[in-house]
């Protein structure tokens, strides 16, 4: 045995390797290959804001806020749910500033389950949620979604079929990734039927909330008071104020939950950057740029579609996220891992196979693009795809 080999720890998770997402963009880059894979824009965000953060660091806000987040910024986080949503958070007790949402589902995981307790994951799901419920010592409990004619959605008996005296925890996700698919209001009504007589709490990843289309309203479980006092929610403002790199979000839940939830924060991460939060509370005085989101977003969508529709990929629908999901079964038999890597070296544009949302890598003959690209970008990608 190698030294090297005698000191390896027992892998908590033995099964995890380098990310599809990190694979895949470096075969986009070593090909040259416009990359729709990893979900990130490539384009800025609004100057206005990182000069709103530089300013707070020469205003010396360079020391440790207060564990929960600067006042200023959970404020700001209060008062739009308030008024988006109706819900009124305590700024004081019901808001926590997480290093982006990855860190406060996994902080939510840690802080409510225990040892054998089952968590529901519904799949497609993205990739952290297994890993973190593991990391818990949980169990996940996986239900697949159903793709129909009108696109993916929740099969909910089967929701309730899984729920045991065990399960401690449901983790949903709407706007959807990688389906961009969202929760309507049967979805809401169904699931507060089947968790009502339980005690099951809710994590709830709405980090997509301000990218719904056609109008379609957010059915944030904040809306929902029989919900709400059972969930956490979870937001990222990476994907709200194209910053994907600030790694800078938030968590909601009612007091009781969060108590539980600042208690694992405090020595996970402890706080979160302090100018950054300084620059995010001004910036968001200004409600434009997340209610405008939906629109600029959605004209990348159609823009993408069109396009789209003049290839053979087929396209499903896409209600919410930055993400577009097509169907390739009928044009090649390819695995999803080898279509896309096909797609990359020979086609240059890449994409994300959908079973690396699946533990047991579900085939569905369908790949993700992400659209959170400049329209010149766009319009690259699709000439080439247009050429399959
Ligand atoms: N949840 C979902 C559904 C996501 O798609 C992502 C980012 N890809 C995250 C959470 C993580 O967000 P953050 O970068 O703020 O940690």
């Amino acid at each position: 045995m190698t030294t090297t080999a005698r000191f390896v720890p027992v892998s908590k998770l033995p099964e995890v390797g380098t990310t599809i997402f990190s694979v895949m963009s470096a075969l986009a880059t070593e090909k040259k290959a416009v990359n729709l894979g990893q979900g990130f824009p490539d384009f800025s965000c609004d100057p206005a804001l990182p000069a709103l953060v530089a300013q707070a660091m020469t205003d010396n806000y360079n020391q440790y806020p207060p564990m929960p987040g600067m006042p200023q910024l959970r404020g700001q986080i209060a008062t739009k749910i308030k008024n988006i949503y109706g819900h009124a958070y305590d700024v004081n007790t019901e808001i926590t500033v997480t290093a982006g949402a990855t860190q406060g589902i996994l902080t939510i995981l840690l802080a409510c389950v225990h040892a054998g307790d089952e968590v529901i994951v519904i799949e497609p799901a993205y990739d952290s949620y297994v890993s973190s419920i593991k990391l818990a010592g949980g169990v996940p409990v996986f239900v697949s979604m159903e793709l129909g004619a009108d696109g993916y959605a929740i099969p909910w008996d089967k929701v309730k079929a899984s729920i045991t005296d065990k399960t401690r925890l449901l983790m949903l996700n709407s706007p959807h990734n990688p389906t961009g698919s969202v929760l309507s209001v049967d979805d809401i009504a169904t699931l507060t039927d089947i968790v009502r007589d339980t005690k099951v709490l809710i994590a709830s990843d709405e980090v997509y909330e301000h990218m719904v289309f056609d109008g379609q309203r957010h059915e944030s479980l904040s809306r929902y008071p029989e919900l709400a006092e059972r969930s956490f929610i979870i937001s990222s403002f990476g994907k709200t104020y194209h910053v994907t790199g600030w790694k800078v979000g938030y968590v909601t839940a009612p007091a009781a939950l969060m108590a539980e939830f600042r208690k694992v924060h405090q020595y996970n991460v402890f706080t979160v950057n302090t100018p950054m939060q300084v620059g995010l509370a001004q910036f968001m005085s200004k409600p434009a740029p997340y209610l405008e989101l939906s629109d600029f977003y959605q004209k990348k969508r159609d823009l993408f579609r069109a396009g789209l529709a003049n290839s053979r990929l087929r396209l499903l629908p896409c209600a919410g996220t930055y993400f577009q999901s097509v169907d390739y079964s009928t044009i090649s038999d390819k695995t999803e891992l080898e279509f896309a890597r096909w797609l990359t070296t020979e086609i240059g544009v890449a994409a994300i196979p959908v079973s690396a949302f699946y533990q047991q890598g579900k085939e569905s003959g369908i790949v993700r693009f992400c659209f959170a690209k400049q329209d010149a970008t766009l319009q690259d990608a699709l000439q080439r795809l247009q050429s399959i």
